[in-house]
């Protein structure tokens, strides 16, 4: 499985770094700070995207 070109996160998954999520649509109507190891929420309802992708990566915590 090739992970290194998966920069899209589908709603359902395991958010794998925390930060701010954004939809893939283009349209910038979406976003969520979502918190490593929780899931990817629904997109919102008149979104066309098909995922997540990271905007704003979270500040390392350690
Ligand atoms: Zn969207």
């Amino acid at each position: 499985m090739s992970d290194e070109s998966d920069s899209v996160h589908r709603p359902g998954e395991i958010v794998p770094e925390s930060g701010i999520y954004e939809c893939d649509c283009g349209q910038s109507h979406g976003y969520s700070t979502d918190v490593k190891g929780h899931r990817f929420p629904p997109l919102p309802g008149d979104c066309t995207g098909g995922g997540w992708t990271l905007k704003t990566a979270a500040h390392p915590g350690d």
